[in-house]
């Protein structure tokens, strides 16, 4: 047969076993946040009537065409997202069989089924399971000893050595990144050591905040739309109201005590007795420091760097785009998790172009 044809034939087959693996991720997408086995049970459920799904209703991309996005018992829409991750991942390892040569084909299927599911979980539950993270490290560090080339080398050893280190860079890197921000944002967790005194005063269109002997303006607390202010008291007085042992919980232009809310636009005075102060941030998960280590036991260490770097380049374009469209505020809990995938994907198909543009910069000073 014609060379020519056994490339078509293996394309298709690439394809085709994307789109019955992407059916496997949405059971992975689905069951993993919710502490589901993946095995058990055997057929996929329908979400909303459980019923058992046949295998014919189940042919990847084909039945969710053919039934219209909609189960066949109940009728209830099926999410459109199973017809997307099937088709994202029959496109992907399409991409990647005619990239690369087959030991390193395989690898890489193996990684973008990670990373899909690592991406959609995310998106949904603000999570990446361990079992994606952890997972996926295992698995980078098992595949580098079995096709070292994805590490740039023939030795096994070194592919091992340099898959862990890439993997702890990955996890170091981003725990930098996370404990200097909060440096940079200040503490989360205040206690006093002695109970003491605050007040709220009202300032124009601003208002003194002085707790013990520290004085600061209200506004400098709340850069953000969704930052709070939680303040346990042993007594609080909100205009004539007073409580007992309470907590308030502040946002920038309310405070809510007991199941009451007064804005602060109408109070004039908040005092009371403290004993602790908290301020939560929405910080990056621990799971994307796990995520980016996978990206590293998988890639190798420029990879990392690489994929934090697009990651964040896309992540604040995204973030910037949605905030002049207005649809979500800049403080609104982002996923970090598919970023770093976007990051870690583009790295995997155009790293070396990259690699060699840069290197032509650099040496062409
Ligand atoms: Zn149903």
């Amino acid at each position: 047969m014609d060379n020519s044809i056994y490339r078509f034939l293996f394309s298709i087959f690439a394809f085709v076993l994307g789109a019955a693996v992407g059916s496997f991720l949405n059971v992975c997408i689905y069951r993993l946040p919710r502490e589901l086995s993946v095995n058990e049970p055997r057929r996929s459920f329908c979400p909303a009537c459980k019923k058992p799904i046949p295998w014919h209703q189940n042919l990847p991309l084909v039945s969710w065409l053919v039934l219209r996005g909609r189960c066949a018992n109940c009728g209830t829409k099926i999410a459109f997202r199973y017809f997307a991750v099937e088709l994202l991942t029959a496109l992907l390892f399409l991409a990647i069989w005619q990239s690369f040569s087959w030991p390193m084909a395989v690898a890489y299927w193996i990684f973008v089924s990670f990373l899909i599911v690592g991406t959609f979980v995310d998106f949904e539950h603000f999570i990446i399971p361990d079992r994606v993270t952890i997972g996926g490290i295992i698995a980078g560090f098992a595949i580098s000893l079995a096709v070292p080339a994805l590490m740039d080398t023939d030795s096994r050893v070194a592919a091992g050595i340099r898959s862990l280190l890439a993997a702890v860079l990955g996890y170091l890197i981003l725990l930098i990144v996370l404990e200097a921000g909060k440096v940079a944002f200040g503490k989360k967790r205040i206690r006093f050591d002695a109970p003491t005194p605050f007040t709220w005063k009202r300032q124009g269109d601003d208002a003194d905040f002085v707790i013990g002997s520290e004085q600061s303006l209200w506004s400098d607390h709340f850069a953000r739309e969704k930052d709070r202010l939680l303040l346990q008291c042993n007594e609080a007085k909100i205009d004539n109201h007073t409580y007992g042992n309470t907590t308030l919980d502040f946002h920038h232009d309310r405070v809510a005590v007991e199941g009451n809310e007064f804005v602060l636009d109408n109070l004039t005075e908040i005092s009371g007795v403290a004993r602790e102060l908290q301020i939560p941030r929405e910080a990056m998960g621990r799971g994307d420091l796990k995520f980016l280590a996978a990206i590293g036991a998988f890639l190798g260490w420029r990879a990392v760097l690489f994929s934090l770097f697009a990651g964040s380049l896309l992540g604040s374009i995204v973030g910037l785009i949605t905030l002049v469209v207005g649809k979500r505020v800049w403080s609104a809990k982002l996923p970090f998790g598919p970023y770093l995938a976007f990051g870690a994907l583009s790295w995997m198909f155009f790293g070396d172009a990259f690699l060699r543009w840069y290197l032509g910069l650099v040496s062409a000073q």
